[in-house]
């Protein structure tokens, strides 16, 4: 099977990752995977089954009765299939943000996760995004961007994005929860959220979707001549 090409860009809540990685796979026509959509599933299950995020005991015990799918449709949208289920829609919550990044803590989920990452990796050329994906999912990815913004941009991004979606969202709310994410998901043991050493940072405070996807292409072409 001929080498494919993987670009991974990781990065905190809310620094524009899924929007920025969903066109550049577009305008490459690569498959995008959205990694936090993973973890969401997994946290949704176990909302649905009542154990809280804390509990690692029920967690451990139930973690087997789970299986997570990602599938793609006709558009070359990725759904999230948890035991059959789609669930796209339902994991795109606060809420569940909030408990898949407790839950993404634990060695056990990540551990499960990981396999089916990289598989999509083998047979397609992707772009990923998520946290660890130039560090852990894809150490050899071929061009690894870490994409950040403050913490006070993303939350403005992310509000306006909750309420556009008709969904409830204060500032000074989403500002805290975001750094409360952030906290989490950097100090965390297991795959924490870090820059890869081998990684070129572009920082989005500033600057619109248009010049995102410009500077990130011309970083993909520099490296792939593509
Ligand atoms: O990217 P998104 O906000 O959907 O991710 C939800 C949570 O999943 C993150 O806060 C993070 O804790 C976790 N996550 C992770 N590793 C990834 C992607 C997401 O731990 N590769």
């Amino acid at each position: 099977m001929e080498k494919k090409i993987s670009i991974a860009i990781d990065g905190p809540s809310g620094a524009g990752k899924s929007t920025i990685a969903r066109r550049l796979a577009k305008e490459l026509g690569y498959y995008y995977v959205d990694t936090g959509a993973i973890y969401r599933t997994v946290a949704y299950f176990f909302d649905l089954w009542g154990i809280a995020p804390k509990d690692l005991d029920g967690i451990s015990r139930y973690i087997d009765e789970l299986t997570v799918d990602i599938v793609y449709d006709d558009d070359g949208l990725q759904h999230m299939l948890m035991n059959g289920m789609d669930v796209t829609e339902d994991i795109r919550t606060q809420d569940i943000a909030q408990k898949a990044s407790l839950i993404s803590a634990y060695e056990i989920v990540r551990e499960m996760l990981l396999d089916m990452q990289r598989d999509v990796a083998r047979k397609h050329n992707v772009i990923m995004d998520g946290r660890d994906i130039g560090t852990v999912v894809l150490p050899k990815a071929t061009v690894k961007i870490f994409l950040t913004a403050s913490a006070e941009e993303r939350a403005r991004r992310r509000t306006e994005e909750l309420l556009a979606k008709g969904q409830k969202a204060q500032y000074q709310t989403v500002l805290a929860q975001i750094r409360q994410r952030d906290d989490q998901d950097i100090h965390r043991k297991a795959a924490p959220l870090k820059m890869a050493r081998d990684s070129v940072k572009v920082d989005t405070t500033g600057m619109d979707i248009d010049a995102v996807v410009a500077e990130i292409r011309r970083i993909v072409e520099e490296k792939t001549g593509k």
